[in-house]
Order: C-alpha cells, then structure tokens, then sequence
C-alpha cells in the first residue's frame, strides 16, 4: 500500500544495477520535442546514433536498435539465426543466463545449460574449458549458437568473452557466438569485432545511462549470413528489412524518438570522454564498494576476484538475515533502492549499483544506507564499510584528464 506519510526531500538513490540514474544532460535531451520520424531531421539522427553505437560496440558491423527491452533483443538474436530444433549450447552463470535459456527453450530450440555444481555456479564466470570439451564431443555440429552472459547482473560476475571464442576455435566448431552483455556495455571492455562475436546483444538502461525502453543486436557477417536460413518465426525482430531502411537512418516501424534523442547524448558523452576512461570510472567505484564490503565483514558474491563486476557489487547477507527485509528497511528509513537477489539467491544476498549517474559521494552514501540498514538489523560488522570507502576514494583520486 502507498505510504501517504513518506515524504522523502532531495533526490532518490537509485542503486540497483540497472535501470541506472539518468545524467540531466540526457534527460534534457531527451525533452526535445518529438519529430516526425519519417521527416528529414531523423535520418540524420538516426544514422549518427547507429555509428555511434558501433564505435560503442567495437564494431565494424551493422547494429540493430529495437524499442523494446532487453529480453526483446534476447529473442531477436536467436530468432534471427536459428531454426526450429537446433542446438544452443547455454552457460548458468546466474538468473539472466537462466532466463535467457528459459526463452530459448519457449522458442523451440533445443537450448542445453552447461554450468558448475551447486551453488558455486553462481559465484563464478563462463567456464571456457567446459565450453570446449562439449564442442569437441559436437562431432556432427549439431550446436549451432553457443550463448553466454557477459556481466551477470544478477551476481556481479564477469564473464571471459575472448576465452570463450578461444574455446570454441580450439574445438574447431562452426557454433555462431551469441554475447548478452545488457549491463556490460559502455562500463566495462567490450569487444564485438575483436573477440569474434556474432550477436552481442545489449539494452539502453544500464551503462548507456538511458531510461530502458531500447535494445540492440550487433551482428558478424556470419550471423547476417546464417540469417538468410534461419526459420525461426520473426517479423518484428527480422534483421533483413532493418538491414536495408537503416543505411539511411530510418527504421521499418516506429522507433522511440525521444530515446533516439537521448542515446544520441549518451553515445556524445561517452565518446568525448573516451571508452577506456569511462571503464577505469567504473572500476574505481568497484574497488570502492568492495572496500566497503570487506570492511563489514560480509562476503561478496562473486567468488573470483579477477571477475568482479565494475558495474554493481553482490553482497551475501549473514545467516537468518533476509535481504528483502534489510533492503526494505534501507528504502523506507533513507529512500535508497537496492537491488533484489533474484532467482537461486533470493533472499540471500543484495545488489549495490554503480553506474549510471553516479559519482563517489552517491556511491558513499548509498553505502552508508547498507551500514545503517545492516546495524538496524542486529548485523555485528566487522567494521566501518563508510570509512573504508572514504579512505579508498581520498587515497585514489580520480586521474586528472588531459586532452589533447
Ligand atoms: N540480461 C541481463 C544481463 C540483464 O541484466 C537484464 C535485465 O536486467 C536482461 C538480460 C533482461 O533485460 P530487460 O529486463 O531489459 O528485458
């Protein structure tokens, strides 16, 4: 029920890991008024914004822009290169890649989740090796996508795209390559080209800074190639009418003209300031949150530190303490959302954001919330998560940017 008494002043905490805060400059942009999409001026935007996006993606290749979620182009990714009955090789790194499956299934293809044992394989990335020893068993080729997540939203763990593309070329199997990295791109190093990707596939409400709404495929020639076969049912999500209105930055149906305005200024303040420096911001506020965590004393999901998650941090609660109730307690006592354990872990652990419209006193006070929120609910902390964080971000100042 709405609780009529809450009044909170200054702005909401929106630190669950997508959708993120969205930066005023986007937000004006994105006030403009609506054009006529078909009129002169769009095309002009619209072929801006989808070269923008490759230089975001890394690619050479064309990239497909949906108005819809990213479970939207989830299923255009597969729709568009599959068949009815064909093998996907999937990997359970957590709910989405659960989900993912899920849809893979529901859509009639033959979808098999490789993972590891337990509840480890929620704590750690893709394994690689795993991936090769089932392809080398595919003698006939019967697996014809293999589909991983690349940052596991729902646990904080990163996945090792290129090592990933090497297992499959060490098998020596034709499978296409299917990347979902919705909360990777644009804060973290992402690498369409490069790391051999057929379909990576993407959504506007995470490092992008946009509200959700927009979602992409970025495609290889081989996955164009292998969508000229394809059977799976598909209209909305058909790449070959997308392929050919797009060269002039025009779409077959109606795009999110207003979103288009505020990808625009995303795409502007992103490249002006450079991929890498975006990325090392990330990072920085990873360390930051971690410092605080291990200063409580509470374990961080991700089990391997050389795949933490620059982009949200997945804190384990203690034993006999449901996260649901302390992230209730944090957004009714100091009007900061947290984000949810979702699927296998619910209950059992939290998510704390860091991207978007944030910076390191946000990030401080929403982990000053999780300290309140913790010590409100009897958690004996190992110590200050606050301090820890504030002695992070005064000892590593952010690098000083000069341009040339
Ligand atoms: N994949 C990942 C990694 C996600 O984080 C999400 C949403 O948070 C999705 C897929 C589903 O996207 P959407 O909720 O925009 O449909």
């Amino acid at each position: 029920m709405l609780n009529l008494d809450f009044h909170p002043t200054g702005r909401h905490f929106l630190q669950i890991p997508g959708p993120s805060p969205v930066p005023d400059r986007i937000l004006r942009a994105m006030s403009l008024p609506t054009i006529d999409h078909r009129g002169p001026e769009f095309g002009v935007l619209g072929l801006k914004v989808l070269a923008d996006m490759q230089k975001i993606f890394k690619t050479k290749h064309p990239v497909m822009i949906y108005p819809a979620s990213g479970t939207g182009a989830w299923e255009a990714a597969l729709v568009n290169t599959l068949s009815a009955g064909d093998a996907v090789l999937m990997f359970e790194t957590g709910h989405f890649a659960s989900l993912w499956h899920k849809l893979a299934s529901r859509l009639g293809v033959k979808a098999e989740l490789l993972g590891l044992p337990g509840a480890q394989g929620w704590r750690q990335g893709v394994n690689a090796g795993m991936i090769e020893q089932r392809l080398k068993a595919d003698s006939g080729h019967s697996i014809k996508a293999v589909c991983v997540v690349h940052n596991e939203t729902s646990t904080g763990v990163t996945s090792d795209i290129a090592a990933v593309r090497r297992a499959m070329d060490t098998a020596k199997h034709p499978a296409l390559l299917l990347v979902d990295t919705i909360s990777g791109l644009a804060s973290t190093d992402y690498r369409h080209d490069e790391w051999g990707v057929d379909v990576t596939v993407s959504g506007s409400q995470k490092g992008l800074m946009l509200p959700p709404g927009m979602s992409f495929n970025a495609l290889s020639p081989k996955a164009i190639e292998a969508s000229k076969t394809s059977t799976l049912p598909k209209s909305f999500w058909a790449w070959d009418e997308m392929l050919e209105i797009n060269k002039t930055g025009y779409f077959p149906y109606t795009p999110n003209t207003n979103l288009m305005y505020g990808l625009s200024e995303a795409c502007d303040m992103i490249l002006d300031q450079g991929l890498d420096v975006v990325f090392k911001r990330h990072q920085r506020w990873g360390r930051g949150a971690r410092a605080a965590v291990n200063a409580w004393g509470l374990p961080i999901q991700c089990a391997d530190p050389a795949l933490y998650s620059p982009i949200l941090t997945g804190v384990m609660t203690p034993e006999g303490l449901d996260a649901d109730a302390l992230r209730k307690l944090i957004y009714e006592r100091f009007d900061c959302s947290l984000g949810t354990g979702l699927g296998k872990v619910k209950g059992r652990m939290f998510r704390i954001g860091h991207l978007g419209d944030c910076n390191d006193l946000t990030l401080i006070a929403a982990l000053s919330a999780c300290e309140m929120g913790l010590k409100l609910s009897g958690v004996k902390l190992a110590g200050s998560g606050v301090h820890a964080v504030m002695d992070f971000f005064s000892a590593n100042p952010v690098p000083v940017l000069i341009k040339n």
